[in-house]
């Protein structure tokens, strides 16, 4: 399992980036970021996104895959020292 730089849900299947930095077109489960698209053609940056995804309420992209006992404190403890 991976995990998203932009809002930590750590259960995606694949990687968001490989290791050289190449995108991998992965839309994240939770906060809807996808790498190579989000960051490129839009211009988000990580944070910039973050803070769109927490101002807009933290909603799931994908609510089907939102596990059962997620918390969301628990995932903004996570990112707080994302950058
Ligand atoms: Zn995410």
């Amino acid at each position: 399992m991976y995990e998203c730089p932009v809002c930590g849900f750590n259960k995606l299947e694949e990687p968001m980036y490989l290791d050289t930095g190449e995108p991998m077109f992965v839309i994240c489960h939770c906060c809807g970021f996808q790498s190579g698209y989000d960051d490129d053609d839009q211009g988000f940056s990580f944070q910039a996104f973050r803070n769109k995804w927490i101002e807009e309420g933290y909603p799931w992209f994908n609510p089907k895959k939102k596990p059962k006992c997620w918390d969301i404190n628990k995932q903004l403890e996570k990112i707080k020292d994302f950058k």
